[in-house]
């Protein structure tokens, strides 16, 4: 385990200073970025992790991270900051992050909508992503209906049940009484509920409505953004919570703008919760679009991410959901991303689910109560029981008698409770650094001046990738014409004249050794190394003249080599 005990979810403010402690603490290593601003103002930060003592952060090859863009999630956060600090604290002590340290830049942008999740951390509100209001009517006024409150004041939103013996959908399990089942057409005898959020039914200026009786509307909530359906890529004005045009929120452009001002991204990890998975894209691109070498990598890729998680790989495809920001990352600058859907409290309960965490959501009824014992009993063993909360009789002030209690979506759903969040940080940074030692790896082999003349020089350059990744990091980047083929500058000294070779060579794109060779073709065309010569005739004195060569791959690393003569 990693130094830093990280057991409870950090506000804000908390989270700001505890970032500013390790800058001040680590001054070579981690530097704080602001990259926007939120809605409400607040400072959307990145962690610039690298080593300066070996160079610029945006001269190394980079892996990008961030968490947190739903309210709720806020394990992303705190995953993000157990990897800064490990990263931080274990450049001694792990030969994996001395080398990412000396030789790549993490962006880590743990909180990426501060807004959302401050709402979440500090009142008993649930919400999917940004505070504000959406759609837009919802700006001046709720509609009448039930809206989702803490009635009973203990801090929480939970489930009301609501008996109705004549026409209540639900009733209690014979074996475990907490659990809600629903009512069959044989089921003659009540008692029979309906269930509700914990709230209270107001009236379009927000007073509690006097006469309230069966039915009411249920009024959705008036957070009804979702920033991860805000991003360009397969963008639909129709996918819940979408917002009214890609990139319309700040939250959204932080990131994309973020993105693209730093080409040395090569890949990227967005960290949400729940479920135990490793999702990737594209939600309306089918794989069989993808380059085929493209595809075996993102595979490999995955697979280490499996490794060290336990959590599938799934792809989006056709799912509900598009706008997302891995989908943006892949289609627009060519990237390998996923979405780590951290913790995975069914998948504990039920490792069977592991193997397909997806199938929950269409499971049959009989199944879905099997599942939710196999919760409880989780629950009650090891959690305390402090997932579930009892059944208790409340006297609402419109409904008369009702019972409030069930699931506490807080304490255990969403997030794991404190107790196990140290551990669950571990866990996943180990994808992180594994994925950032795959980058490429531009390399100077060889630099050499030789004198074929009185005042000529043949002058040879070998370089090579030594990263696992190709320069290029994948075919749908050179599609999207995402990035720059690797470029080498040649530097003569005052008066010096070139013969043969340009100043400026294009050189492509290197290959990784984790591309797979291609024989017919010598490896597809893309050799591991390149090598550039010229020829120059110096004007006056020779000896101890200067030659250097500046090597820029957008997403191989910049370098720089010099030879006196
Ligand atoms: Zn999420």
């Amino acid at each position: 385990m990693g130094d830093v005990a990280l057991d409870r979810y950090f506000t804000y403010d908390e989270m700001m200073q505890w970032l500013k402690d390790l800058e001040a603490e680590h001054p070579r290593l981690v530097d704080l970025e602001t990259i926007g601003t939120s809605y409400e103002g607040r400072d959307v930060v990145a962690a610039v992790v690298t080593d300066r003592e070996t160079g610029d952060p945006a001269s190394k090859p980079a892996l990008y991270i961030d968490g947190n863009i739903h309210a709720g999630e806020v394990t992303a956060s705190m995953t993000c900051l157990y990897l800064i600090d490990y990263l931080s604290r274990r450049g001694e002590s792990d030969p994996r992050v001395q080398k990412i340290l000396r030789s790549r830049t993490l962006y880590i942008v743990p909180r990426a909508n501060p807004d959302g999740a401050e709402k979440y951390l500090t009142t008993p509100e649930h919400l999917r992503s940004s505070v504000r209001p959406f759609p837009a009517h919802r700006r001046d006024y709720d509609p009448p209906g039930l809206q989702a409150e803490d009635m009973d004041g203990d801090g929480r939103i939970l489930t009301m049940r609501v008996r109705d013996d004549d026409c209540g959908s639900w009733k209690t399990d014979l074996e475990d009484p907490r659990i809600m089942i629903q009512r069959r057409p044989d089921d003659l005898e009540g008692p029979f509920y309906h269930l509700y959020q914990e709230g209270a039914i107001r009236d379009e200026d927000g007073d509690m409505v006097q006469d309230v009786r069966l039915p009411f509307e249920v009024v959705q909530t008036r957070y009804g953004l979702d920033l991860n359906r805000n991003f360009p890529a397969g963008y639909r004005p129709t996918a819940e919570g979408s917002g009214p045009y890609p990139l319309s929120e700040p939250e959204t452009r932080n990131l994309v703008e973020f993105i693209t001002a730093h080409p040395n991204i090569g890949g990227a990890l967005i960290y949400h919760t729940t479920g135990g998975v490793l999702f990737r894209p594209h939600s309306t691109i089918k794989d069989e679009e993808f380059a085929d070498e493209d595809m075996r990598l993102y595979e490999t890729i995955g697979s280490w991410g499996t490794e060290a998680t336990g959590y599938p790989v799934v792809c989006c495809y056709g799912d509900i959901w598009s706008g997302v920001l891995d989908d943006w990352c892949w289609e627009h600058r060519g990237i390998y991303a996923f979405t780590p859907e951290l913790w995975d409290l069914v998948g504990r309960a039920d490792p069977e689910t592991r193997k397909d965490p997806i199938a929950v959501r269409s499971m049959s009824e009989r199944d879905r109560r099997e599942l939710e014992c196999k919760l409880l009993r989780y629950n009650d063993r090891n959690l305390g029981g402090r997932g579930f909360v009892q059944w208790q009789s409340f006297e609402h002030p419109q409904l008369g008698m009702v019972e409030i209690g069930g699931w506490d979506v807080k304490e255990c759903w969403q997030n794991p409770p404190p107790h196990l969040l140290s551990a669950e940080c571990h866990k996943n940074i180990q994808f992180p650094l594994l994925f950032a030692l795959a980058l490429p790896e531009l390399n100077i082999d060889e630099l050499t001046v030789q004198r074929i003349g009185d005042d000529e020089v043949l002058i040879c350059l070998l370089l090579s990738n030594r990263g696992y990744l190709d320069t290029c990091i994948s075919a749908q980047a050179r599609r999207q014409k995402a990035v720059r083929e690797d470029v080498v500058r040649l530097n003569l000294p005052e008066g010096a004249e070139l013969l043969t070779g340009r100043k400026v060579t294009e050189v492509g794109f290197l290959r990784g050794y984790g591309s797979k060779p291609d024989r017919s073709s010598g490896g597809n065309g893309r050799p591991h190394r390149r090598r550039v010569q010229w020829t120059a005739r110096l004007a006056g004195e020779v000896e101890g003249a200067k030659i250097s060569v500046d090597i820029r791959s957008e997403r191989g690393g910049i370098c720089r080599s010099s030879v006196e003569i």
